[in-house]
């Protein structure tokens, strides 16, 4: 089972496309409510004879309230044993780490997924400290350690700075980083030219993929990798990577429970909260919400990507580009089909 803990709807960052942004009302979390989440998901756990519990912790920015985070480890750890193991993962935008933080996080083998993306002036552009200076070189010295932790790079691309996309990857992997997500700004202003720009980068960026597979070097980008190894295992997205409703929980600082991470904000009267922690997770709510599994989006029924195309398969980026489960957003329709056609013209030229 899975579970992301939000400690905090607060940030020091101001990044350009946070999807934050518009929240008036921000809550930190409390040791009460962690605790609470903790013990409730791994005895959820037990009765579907689960015996793992992943535990991420997110934000906001989580390492604001470490203390917190410390607090949460402790008491899952006193839950582990022979037959159940906790395993940690953190989201975090890497400028609040310490050595005493980086070294505690590392001896509980955490998971790190790092928001970084790409070059200074990238980085400084569009994740700004909340006084406006750059958070680059907050990072900067945190680098080799996350290089060689097998740190998780998630990188934002913004119609501002399309044109450096290839080489603000190519700058990330030079730091030793592997594992790199991309995704679009999909509530940016984007243009047909800045779209152009794009499918561009992306070309760029196949071909920098390709000359770096033949070299040996390791590389996972998934707007390369993702397409085509769904078209090869004849697996849908949502078979493959969608927990929706099913092994999946986002918990918000409050105690509100909701089917996934991007849904969890601190908003009472939202249609897609699936619980309480004071009432616990609601079989009624999650049932609907595993119905999202069984059907195609309106939309979608007659695509034929449909399988391997996140507007399609992820609630998260339904709701949060249109404030609808099963809402497209035209953008995200136009990106996908953009993006499937560059991955099968690559996938014929390796299997060619
Ligand atoms: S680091 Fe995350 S939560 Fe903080 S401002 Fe940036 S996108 Fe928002
Ligand atoms: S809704 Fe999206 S983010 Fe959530 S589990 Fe499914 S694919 Fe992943
Ligand atoms: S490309 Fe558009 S129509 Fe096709 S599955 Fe994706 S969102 Fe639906």
């Amino acid at each position: 089972m899975n579970i992301v803990l939000l400690l905090t709807d607060n940030c020091n960052l101001r990044c350009t496309y946070c999807y934050y942004k518009g929240i008036q009302k921000r809550i930190n979390g409390n040791e009460e409510n962690i605790k609470t989440a903790i013990g409730y998901f791994y005895k959820y756990a037990k009765e579907m004879n689960q015996s793992l519990l992943n535990i991420t912790f997110f934000g906001g920015e989580p390492l604001l309230f470490f203390n917190l985070l410390k607090t949460g480890v402790e008491y899952a750890d006193s839950l582990a044993g022979p037959d159940f193991k906790i395993a940690y993962a953190i989201n975090t935008n890497a400028t609040l780490f310490t050595k005493e933080i980086f070294d505690y996080l590392e001896a509980h083998n955490f998971l790190f997924y790092v928001s970084l993306d790409g070059m200074k002036q990238t980085q400084d552009e569009q994740r700004p400290l909340h006084n406006g200076a750059g958070s680059y070189d907050l990072i900067k010295p945190w680098i080799p350690r996350l290089a060689a932790a097998n740190t998780m790079v998630e990188k934002v691309i913004t119609p501002e700075n399309v044109s450096r996309l290839h080489d603000d990857i190519e700058f990330i992997v030079n730091q030793g980083f592997r594992s790199i997500i991309t995704s679009p700004d999909f509530s940016g202003n984007w243009t047909r030219e800045t779209f152009e720009i794009l499918e561009r980068e992306y070309e760029k960026l196949i071909a920098y993929y390709i000359k770096k597979q033949r070299r040996g070097k390791g590389l996972y980008l998934n707007v390369v990798e993702d397409k085509i190894k769904a078209f090869l295992a004849k697996k849908s997205f949502k078979e493959t990577c969608c927990n929706l409703g099913q092994n999946i929980f986002a918990v918000t600082p409050g105690g509100i429970i909701f089917p996934c991470t991007r849904f969890a904000v601190n908003d009472p009267d939202s249609p897609y909260i699936i619980g309480t922690l004071e009432k616990g997770v609601d079989p009624k709510k999650l049932l609907m919400m595993s119905h999202y599994h069984a059907k195609d989006k309106p939309q979608c029924e007659d695509c034929t990507i449909k399988d391997r195309c996140l507007g399609n398969s992820c609630g998260c980026i339904s709701y949060s580009t249109t404030g609808d489960i099963d809402g497209i957003s035209p953008f995200v329709c136009e990106h996908e089909r953009m993006l499937t056609r560059l991955a099968d013209e690559l996938a014929e030229e390796i299997f060619s």
